[in-house]
């Protein structure tokens, strides 16, 4: 895929348009470049369609949430939404345009019937810290609602396949027109004629089906990520819904995660802490050895750079740090000669605390490794 547009920039709203403002300016650029309005031109079309795409994921708080964490990058595997035709947009226009304009406007393509919409399909989906570092490909299997071989559909009777009922009213201003979507077929225009026995009441059954999910980097606990038209069928050869996948992080043995951070406790022996020493430090990919400096005190942070997790953010980019915290162990038991050792040393100056050392910042002072 080329470079998408920004939706904000898409609909000229800024980061925080509210949902009025967002659908405001979807509108007034619906009207504008509407096919029935350019005929022929190519151009107007795809302008249309950009804009029903960035309205699509803007109106929508949960989509909306994910565009801002992740950018394009978020918004499915399968390019997203960019696979949005005709019939989707023109489904989404009974609520912009209310349903007056309905029958003149949105459903001009269509003979006023509308495309119904599949309902989202929900997984949870478990990852470990190395995949969510990483982003990863999965394979699932879902129970899907998916359409019934041999369905039949005849026009219905009630809208005259129109699948809107025009209902006169009169007002002190004379005669009104209101229309509302058919009751029977759903706004559809066709109701089901023959339908297998295994299958409901709107022509679907249920069917196993394996689909592969690209999960980004740096996705967190709770993040719900959608990709469009994976989930269950519409009912009268409508539209599927969506996949919603949501993540949940398995918890990694040494690693705590906070954000894009990474955090390590290290456990040092006191003689390593005053001789220094290498350790080894458990990353997202594999182990690295870092340097405890001779006189390390307990409580030193070491930041490794760039060794957290990617940032997906929309607007920020890079990764986070990973810190190694470092403890210093202090024996529990001693034998007879380390004892005699330790009493030794007690009076000698270089084993006496520097109660000044809180103050110069020593203790907490985080010290930057490049590795
Ligand atoms: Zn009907």
């Amino acid at each position: 895929m080329g470079q998408k547009r920004d939706y904000y920039e898409v609909l000229g709203v800024s980061k925080n348009a509210d949902e009025s403002e967002i659908k405001k300016a979807y509108r007034k650029l619906a009207i504008k470049y509407h096919p029935d309005k350019n005929p022929d031109d190519i151009s107007a079309e795809e302008k249309f369609k950009e804009a029903a795409e960035a309205y699509e994921v803007l109106s929508n708080s949960e989509k909306r949430a994910q565009y801002d964490r992740f950018g394009h990058a978020g918004m499915g595997s399968q390019g997203g939404f960019g696979g949005m035709n005709m019939d989707d947009i023109f489904s989404q226009f009974g609520d912009i345009f209310g349903s007056a304009f309905g029958g003149s406007f949105g459903g001009s393509r269509s003979g006023g019937s509308r495309t119904i919409k599949g309902t989202n399909l929900r997984v949870k989906m478990k990852l470990n810290l190395e995949e969510i570092a990483l982003g990863v490909k999965k394979k699932i299997k879902v129970n899907k609602l998916v359409n019934a071989e041999g369905v039949t559909y005849k026009t219905c009777s009630t809208c005259n396949g129109t699948g809107r009922i025009t209902k006169v009213s009169q007002t002190f201003l004379g005669a009104m027109q209101t229309q509302s979507a058919c009751h029977v077929c759903q706004g559809a225009g066709k109701i089901i004629d023959k339908k297998p026995a295994d299958s409901d009441i709107h022509g679907l059954r249920r069917q196993e089906e394996v689909i592969e999910i690209e999960i980004p980097a740096g996705v967190e606990e709770g993040m719900q990520l959608s990709v469009s038209g994976k989930g269950n069928a519409g009912p009268f050869n409508g539209v599927p819904g969506d996949l919603i996948v949501v993540i949940e992080e398995i918890e990694h043995d040494e690693l705590r995660r906070e954000s894009e951070n990474l955090h390590y406790d290290a456990i040092v022996s006191f003689v390593d802490a005053t001789l220094g020493e290498s350790i080894e430090v458990p990353t997202v990919n594999g182990k690295v050895k870092i340097k405890v400096d001779p006189g390390t005190q307990s409580g030193k942070v070491l930041r490794l750079k760039g060794k957290g997790l990617p940032i997906l953010q929309g607007y920020r980019a890079g990764s986070g740090d990973l810190f190694v915290h470092i403890h210093v162990w202090t024996p529990t038991k001693l034998s007879k000669e380390e004892r005699d050792l330790l009493e030794s040393l007690k009076d000698s100056e270089n084993f006496k605390p520097q109660s000044d050392l809180e103050r110069k910042g020593f203790f907490g002072r985080m010290k930057d490794m490049f590795s």
